[in-house]
């Protein structure tokens, strides 16, 4: 068990005790993922800390990846300035979204630099160093690949990027700039594994941080159950009470108690109830995710994807961060 975990099974004498859930957040096994992708692909690691870096909280996670890290992505300049990416890290900042201002000194005021994907935006913001954003598939806020060389020279751009998840994106990227700048990025975490989408930088946020949460809810209640029980009818032997609902983002699915892997019986508006065994007690932990309990297992039963589960649960409670 990480350090800082409370060790025994009841959650009263644990810092967050009283509250619905605890979110801890391990950022010695962030940054010791950044180095393990590091010394996987060689290339500079531009760590994505979007939406507050999934729910984590981006000040807190970019503070501990600046010394393992080349850069930082954020989806908008707001959220780069909310955090105050550029002057806690030292480091460079590449707002992925599209621009919602066209002022390049309100992108170097805050060591933003903005990707651009129209020939207006390129122009406008020429003098913040803009990076292209090239459609290879996504569809949405980046340059088609036909009108890539206008948009490079409209902004004296030397740098270009895809959102790809398949190796075809790629090379359709490189196709697309074809030698015109000096820097090329691809992957996120869907392609870590693909050395031919390494190009410059890697982008991951997800590989970053799927196995540094840890989110439980203590028991309020464990009660016999007495067959049909709840909304849904659910029968099982024992079963328990937390109070996350999906007002706090959660669905039915695997869980943990006391070491065994259980389910979710059953989630209503701010309470759910959760199978558990004839010994578990009110106080006991139930883990809605963790390193043995990683977003894509819970994904797969959410009929989501491990970002959104990343990004819901990480937000149901007051987080505490381990590791620092
Ligand atoms: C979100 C995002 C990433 C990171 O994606 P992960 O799957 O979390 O690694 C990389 N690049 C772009 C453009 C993104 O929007």
């Amino acid at each position: 068990m990480p350090d800082g975990y409370p060790t025994a099974a009841r959650a009263p004498g644990d810092a967050t005790a009283g509250a619905r859930a605890s979110v801890v957040i391990d950022l010695g096994r962030i940054r010791s993922a950044a180095e393990t992708i590091r010394a996987a692909t060689g290339r500079e690691i531009w760590a994505v800390v979007k939406a507050d870096a999934y729910g984590l909280g981006a000040a807190a996670v970019a503070a501990a990846l600046a010394e393992v890290v080349d850069g930082f992505c954020v989806f908008s300049l707001a959220e780069a300035a909310r955090a105050r990416l550029a002057a806690r890290t030292r480091r460079p900042v590449l707002a992925l979204g599209p621009p919602r201002s066209l002022d390049p000194d309100r992108y170097r005021r805050h060591g933003v630099r903005p990707a651009v994907s129209t020939r207006s935006e390129a122009r406008a913001l020429r003098r913040a160093a803009p990076v292209l954003s090239v459609d290879t598939g996504m569809g949405r806020f980046a340059c088609p690949p036909e009108e890539v060389e206008a948009v490079l020279a409209a902004g004296a751009i030397e740098e270009a990027f895809t959102h790809a998840l398949e190796l075809a994106q790629v090379e359709l990227l490189t196709a697309a700039v074809n030698g015109r700048v000096e820097r090329r990025h691809a992957a996120s975490t869907r392609l870590l594994g693909e050395p031919a989408a390494w190009l410059d930088a890697v982008r991951p946020g997800l590989a970053l941080f799927r196995d540094a949460v840890t989110v439980r809810a203590p028991l309020v209640e464990v009660r016999r159950c007495r067959g049909r029980t709840g909304y849904t009818g659910f029968t099982c032997d024992h079963y328990g009470v937390i109070l996350l609902g999906y007002a706090h983002g959660l669905r039915p699915g695997p869980c943990r108690v006391d070491g065994r892997r259980r389910r979710i019986l059953e989630v209503g508006m701010q309470s759910a109830c959760v199978e558990v065994g004839s010994t578990t007690r009110a106080g006991h932990w139930v883990e809605l995710l963790s390193p043995e309990l990683p977003p894509e297992e819970v994904a797969a039963a959410w009929g989501a994807t491990p970002h959104e589960v990343l990004a819901r649960l990480a937000r149901s409670g007051p987080r505490r961060y381990v590791g620092g």
